[in-house]
C-alpha cells in the first residue's frame, strides 16, 4: 500500500487523473435529456454544467463515480470505467 502522504503517491494519482482516466468514458444521450439538472446537482467534483444543448461534462475534472448516471431518472448518462 502507498502512503497517501508520499511523494509517489502524488505521482500515481497524477497519472491516473491526468492519463489513465481520459481512456475512460463519460457519454450523455440529451435527445433523452430532460434538463431537470439532478446530476449537476449530486457531482461531488462540479464536472457538469446544463447549457442550451444539454448537459456537458469537464472530463478533466470527472472521477468517474457514478452518481449522476445513477440519479438520472430518465437513464441518460452513460459511465464506463
Ligand atoms: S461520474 Fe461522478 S464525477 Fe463524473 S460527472 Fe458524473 S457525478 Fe460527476
Ligand atoms: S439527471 Fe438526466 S435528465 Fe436530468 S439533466 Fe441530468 S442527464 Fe438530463
Amino acid at each position: 500500500m502507498i502512503n497517501p502522504d508520499s511523494f509517489i503517491y502524488d505521482i500515481v494519482e497524477f497519472i491516473y487523473f491526468n492519463c489513465l482516466c481520459r481512456f475512460m468514458s463519460w457519454n450523455i444521450n440529451n435527445r433523452k435529456c430532460l434538463s431537470c439538472g439532478a446530476c449537476v446537482g449530486v457531482c461531488p467534483v462540479n464536472a457538469l454544467r446544463l447549457t442550451e444543448h444539454g448537459v456537458e461534462v469537464d472530463k478533466n475534472k470527472c472521477i468517474l463515480c457514478n452518481t449522476c448516471a445513477t440519479i438520472c431518472p430518465v437513464k441518460a448518462i452513460k459511465v464506463e470505467k
